[in-house]
């Protein structure tokens, strides 16, 4: 039986879903569906003998593949741009339901926040409409996850009152530590998913870094667009203003050819002589503080991976960052850290000798 956590809002696993969508129900309307395959195959490769007709409605990739961007920019989302990111159709008995289905893992490197603004915004429809049944396989990380966010902005609620709340109607919730530590962002990010946030920044490139130390191979779509296409850049600037004035934003070019190589949005700042670092188990002790003068400047800035950096890509530990362009030396990476001038340590690290690139505005 599916858990009801407000008016028009319930929450179960895999069985609940399917006995509504066979079946009927008096109460729900809306099915927000997340397992790893958003088809309606995974119902009946999980229990045979089941049947459930679907009419689709849209499919929706990063990106925008299908007419809309749901995602907001999706070049700068961290999931690949033909992904999909939603499938929405008519579904189960008489194709009375409408369900949306998201394809997530129950998995602490899952990215919860790329698919939380399509998945708050459908309950917030639903149940507007009728009711909402969020399910995943057991009803207790994935669809916990969501509706915890979902309380957290609806009702302005810290991730641990809104946990707190929810396990007064379902007792056995427990989302992954990969979805709580991404649930804490979304309250200190203020309850929306703001992908130019340093925090979101740092989170995705903690979660680059993972992957990188799992052995995994490095995948450069998940890198943030490259500034110098020019594709790329219309769209960040489309995001970033509201209004007619074209922003002006200090950019950052390659000192040889002049190629645009970082903007302002993609740095990372530190606070000079400080340990700063995505990996707390990574965290260095910086330089003593008498051995550095306080107005030393920095001389590399820190940014995120940028889709240019090709020699990332490789899977080396460490490498020299190239000019797209002329091929100049920029810079260096290395996962495990570098030492900024002024004594801090970051980690990893995608760093740009600030003598070889100019700074001007754009
Ligand atoms: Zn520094
Ligand atoms: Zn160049």
């Amino acid at each position: 039986m599916p858990y009801l956590v407000r008016e028009h809002l319930f929450i179960g696993n895999i069985g609940d879903a399917a006995e509504v969508l066979q079946n009927g129900s008096n109460d729900i309307t809306h099915i927000l569906s997340v397992l790893s395959s958003a088809s309606i195959s995974f119902f009946t490769e999980w229990r045979s003998g089941l049947s459930i007709p679907t009419k689709e409605i849209r499919k929706v990739y990063v990106g925008g593949a299908e007419s809309e961007d749901v995602s907001g920019n999706g070049s700068k989302s961290s999931l690949s741009p033909d992904k999909l990111l939603y499938s929405l159709e008519y579904a189960g008995k008489d194709l009375k339901f409408v369900r949306m289905a998201v394809p997530m893992r129950d998995m602490e490197s899952e990215d919860l926040l790329d698919y939380l603004d399509v998945c708050l915004d459908f309950i917030e429809d639903s149940r507007k409409e009728g009711s909402v049944l969020v399910h995943c396989f057991a009803g207790v990380s994935r669809s916990a996850a969501i509706i915890t966010a979902y309380l957290m902005k609806s009702e302005q609620l810290s991730l641990d009152d809104a946990i707190e709340s929810l396990r007064q109607s379902c007792e056995s919730v427990c989302p992954n530590d990969g979805f709580l530590e991404q649930l804490k962002m979304f309250e200190e990010m203020g309850f929306k998913v703001d992908r130019a946030s340093p925090i979101y920044k740092r989170f995705r490139l903690k979660v680059l870094g993972d992957s990188y130390n799992r052995g995994e191979k490095i995948d450069g779509s998940k890198f943030g667009a490259d500034p110098g296409l020019p594709a790329e850049i219309l769209s960040s600037f489309v995001e970033a203003s509201t209004d007619k004035e074209p922003p002006r934003t200090p950019a950052y070019r390659c000192k040889k050819c002049r190629r645009l190589v970082a903007l302002q949005e993609n740095v990372l700042d530190h606070v000079p002589g400080e340990g700063e670092t995505c990996f707390e188990w990574h965290k260095r002790r910086s330089r003593n503080s008498f051995s550095r003068s306080d107005d030393e400047e920095c001389s590399s800035i820190f940014i995120e991976p940028l889709r240019w950096m090709t020699t990332v890509e490789e899977g080396g530990l460490e490498g020299k960052l190239l000019c797209a362009h002329c091929e100049a030396r920029l810079g260096y990476f290395n996962w495990s850290g570098i030492q900024c001038s002024c004594g801090s340590w970051i980690t990893p690290a995608f760093q740009l000798h600030k003598s070889r690139v100019d700074i001007s505005t754009i």
